[in-house]
């Protein structure tokens, strides 16, 4: 089978092997087992945030598909949860909105797995894993050993973990600790959600009503996989927004988008830069199967015939474009496999 059709950017060639070990036990062994063969090996979840190349990728595929959420012991206020890795992340999301848990509600309508949740420490509007993640269960690839690592030695940060720098293995299962109070959300931390929902910054609001909200926002920017809207056919937004010194995001014109960070830090807007760039929605390289999205200016899409290296070829020429035009690099989001994005 080839890696397109487990993917949402729906590019790719084939695996050597595809695994898709049922249980936890069958995972660990599958695991063990290929990294004993000393082959190529990665994990796969829902395959929303990766470009698998044309060649597909010579080692084995380790699917991660076991499910299932276990309420454990927890405080009167709180709830904690022990999710397996190959729970869909969004049916996690409903499941707490269903309870009246508050925490992930602002993460509805992000596809993939809950166990691919803490590699780049998934986030939307004002919530991000991190908030919510008490530690991960981990088979470690380096010393073969299960291992349950607190949130706080993971290194999260925006995008950003242990493991995105290098730390290789399979999350096995997450724990989290919600908050029980009576079905309100934590406070609203994203003005763009408090304003869809004419609410203020900082309220707390029916869990129900900021996961429909944010699902409202999510569609009109592609942003929701949906079988009819081409624009979904994408790995989500394929840069992240770039951070940089302060003093250099002063010298922008006065409008460019920015967020402060830390005193000197600043996160600039990748979609702002792009546009300001010259590249608008829909834009697309003469005979190339992939484009920007006509909905978001941050994602690219698999038109329909879209090979891995069109999708390559837009991400490096916006990339070229808004290096030369503010000097600033942009990173793609999504990991690349069997290709570099030097390919
Ligand atoms: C339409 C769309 C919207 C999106 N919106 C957002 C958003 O708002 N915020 C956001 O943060 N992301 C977003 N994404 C990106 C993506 O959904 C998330 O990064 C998600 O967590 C990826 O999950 P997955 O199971 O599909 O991972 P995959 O694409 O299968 O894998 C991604 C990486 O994680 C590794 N991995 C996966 N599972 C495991 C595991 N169990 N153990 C170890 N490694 C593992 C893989 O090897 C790979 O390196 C969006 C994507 C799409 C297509």
């Amino acid at each position: 089978m080839d890696l397109r059709e487990l993917t949402t950017l729906r590019v790719g060639g084939s695996p050597r092997e595809l695994l898709s070990p049922e249980t936890p036990d069958e995972l660990v062994r599958a695991s063990l087992d290929v990294w004993a063969s000393g082959e190529e090996w990665m994990a796969l979840g829902g395959g929303s945030n990766i470009v698998v190349g044309d060649d597909g990728f010579d080692g084995s595929v380790i699917r991660v598909l076991t499910r299932g959420i276990e309420a454990l012991p927890s405080v009167p206020g709180t709830a904690r949860l022990r999710v397996q890795a190959g729970e869909p992340w969004d049916e996690l999301v409903s499941y707490t909105v269903d309870r009246g848990l508050a925490g992930i509600e602002a993460m509805a309508g992000i596809p993939g797995s809950s166990g691919a949740g803490p590699i780049q420490n998934i986030g939307a509007y004002g919530q991000e894993l991190s908030d919510t993640l008490v530690s991960v269960e981990f088979l470690d690839h380096e010393t073969g050993r299960l291992e349950v690592i607190p949130a706080a030695r993971l290194e999260l940060g925006y995008r950003s973990s242990v493991f995105k720098a290098g730390r290789r293995g399979i999350v096995l299962s997450i724990e989290l600790e919600l908050t029980d109070a009576e079905g309100l959300s934590r406070p609203v931390a994203s003005q763009q959600l408090a304003t869809a929902i004419g609410a203020a910054f900082g309220d707390r609001i029916p869990v129900g009503v900021i996961r429909d909200a944010v699902l409202a926002l999510r569609r009109v920017k592609g942003m929701v996989l949906d079988a009819a809207d081409p624009d979904t056919t994408s790995a989500g937004s394929f840069f992240t927004n770039p951070l940089v010194a302060a003093s250099f995001a002063r010298a922008l014109p006065p409008d460019a988008a920015q967020w402060p960070i830390e005193p000197d830090r600043v996160k600039l807007s990748a979609a702002w830069l792009i546009e300001r760039a010259g590249i608008g929605r829909g834009f697309s390289l003469p005979g190339s199967g992939a484009a920007i999205s006509s909905k978001h200016t941050l994602a690219i899409v698999n038109t329909g015939s879209a090979t891995a290296y069109d999708i390559l070829e837009l991400a490096r020429f916006v990339q070229e474009r808004v290096r030369n035009e503010f000097g600033v690099a942009l990173q793609p989001e999504p990991g690349y496999i069997g290709m570099t994005s030097g390919d």
